[in-house]
């Protein structure tokens, strides 16, 4: 297995990264063990001050950390920027509100004075993507670190720029050794982690495969585990609703990170009152996009992640116009260097084609025409995952009414999917299990411990 930054806009590798050994992680573990001991009993307060050190720095150095994103997985600079402030905001968002989130609750049960108390539970294990590399790191380590455990980081093996930053950062705002701990090592590894007594949890982002592997070495170690897989959001636009304000929608939902999103819009479910001002408009918009440099600002679609990545969207895509979808813009891959894919626009997707129930990682829209509401519902929730999912209507009502019968964790009216610090995140079905951000993610890995005053 190979750790290595390989610039996507070029395929050229940066550098390579050695993994640790096997006995280089067992004292890893012992580290983070040691650390444990005295973090669980470490105030709010000074757990705060190393948080909000670190929002601090992300934002001291914000465009030099975006580039190192930039040149790890090749994300428009732009938005490299925005991942690094927003998890400057979560950073303050779980330094400011943990003491609360995790204060005493009391019961009062038959007149017997009884209450909640949350404590750590240990280490706890990240295996993280590629996709948004500072911003999934910091929604799980955050909480967790404020909770009063230990965080042990497995990073995605194409953003060790990333993986090693963010270890620097941590440190630099004074948590004491061990309490982050980044870990080059191969998937092989993830087992010795979660058998070990000292790590009681888990959380993994990334593909159903991975998740699936991650779940059963929890199960087989009795860990608790979180898991964030991946999304075929449905984007459901009714008859009612203002094409002038779906479609622009429409393309940032589909191509946010080109593409490369759990929770970008994937399935675009149109009733077919207005599917041909929609179809027209969307492709009008995603022909325009500019592809080029990531690192420009005037880029509007970057590459994808990798080599690899490209032409596993190229299969996808390929297999299903074997199958018979129609490409109303793109299909392939353009004459240039880099992990680039055109934007591309398919309809006609039936389910026995690849496109119509597998996550497509990439700038790859598929539009669905269906009759009425009824019929979008139907379609929307024929899918074996179940994360996230928009509605767009003029009537907010009836957009609240579709809403609850979309079979997600997440749905939002007249918006795509989208995150926030203060909102929780994840999803149903194949999608995973288990809540991020909120008040929510911070009550996954503690001890939610009864003390019954009888
Ligand atoms: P993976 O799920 O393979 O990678 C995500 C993380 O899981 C990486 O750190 C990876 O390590 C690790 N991992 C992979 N297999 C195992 C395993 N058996 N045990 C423990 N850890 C494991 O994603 P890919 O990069 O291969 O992307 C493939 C597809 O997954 C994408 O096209 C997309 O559909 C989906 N995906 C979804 C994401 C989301 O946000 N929901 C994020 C990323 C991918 P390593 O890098 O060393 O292999």
């Amino acid at each position: 297995m190979t750790i290595a930054s390989i610039n996507p806009a070029t395929n050229q590798t940066f550098q390579e990264f050695e993994p640790l050994s096997k006995d280089d992680v067992i004292t890893a573990i012992d580290v983070a063990n040691t650390a444990y001991q005295d973090w669980r009993r470490e105030t709010f307060a000074q757990r705060k001050r190393c948080l909000l050190k670190f929002a601090e720095l992300l934002r001291s150095s914000a465009d030099e950390y975006a580039r190192t994103i930039t040149l790890d997985m090749g994300k428009r600079i732009s938005e490299s920027q925005y991942e690094i402030e927003y998890c400057a905001k979560i950073a303050e968002f779980y330094a400011h509100g943990a003491e609360q989130f995790l204060a005493d609750q009391p019961m009062d049960v038959e007149g017997v004075k009884a209450y909640i108390h949350y404590e750590p539970l240990g280490i706890v294990m990240g295996v993280m993507p590629w996709n948004f590399p500072f911003y999934q790191v910091v929604r799980f380590a955050a909480p967790n670190i404020m909770a009063g455990n230990t965080v042990m980081i497995k990073h995605a093996s194409n953003v060790p720029q990333c993986a090693e930053t963010i270890e620097a950062l941590f440190h630099r705002s004074g948590l004491p050794r061990g309490v982050y701990t980044n870990l080059f090592i191969p998937t092989e590894f993830v087992e010795t982690i979660v058998s070990d007594d000292r790590v009681r949890g888990i959380s993994l982002t990334g593909s159903e495969p991975a998740g699936a592997a991650v779940a059963a070495l929890a199960g087989k170690h009795l860990k608790r585990s979180v898991l964030e897989l991946g999304g075929n959001d449905p984007f459901v636009v009714l008859e009612d609703a203002d094409m002038a304000e779906v479609i622009p929608q429409a393309v940032k939902g589909r191509m946010v990170n080109a593409g490369q999103s759990c929770v970008a819009s994937k399935r675009f479910i149109v009733v077919e009152a207005v599917a041909e001002e929609f179809l027209t408009g969307f492709k009008e918009q995603l022909s325009a996009l500019q592809m080029g440099d990531p690192l420009d600002e005037e880029t509007t679609l970057a590459p994808l992640s990798s080599e690899s990545a490209a032409v596993q969207l190229q299969n996808q895509v390929q297999a299903s116009i074997d199958a018979g979808a129609t490409v109303r813009l793109g299909g392939d891959r353009p004459d240039r260097e880099g992990a680039y894919f055109n934007p591309t626009l398919l309809t006609d997707v039936t389910p026995d084609m690849p496109t119509f129930d597998q996550e497509l990682f990439g700038p790859v829209a598929t539009v669905y025409v269906v009759e009425d509401e009824a019929a979008a519902i139907e379609l929307a929730n024929q899918s074996s995952y179940g994360l996230g999912g928009s509605v767009f209507t003029a009537d907010i009502e009836r957009g609240r009414r579709v809403a609850e019968q979309i079979e997600s964790g997440m749905v939002f009216v007249n918006q795509p999917t989208r995150s926030q610090a203060e909102l929780p995140f994840g999803g149903i079905k194949n999608s995973g299990y288990g809540r991020e951000l909120s008040h929510l993610g911070i009550l996954e890995f503690v001890n939610k411990k009864l003390i019954h005053l009888g």
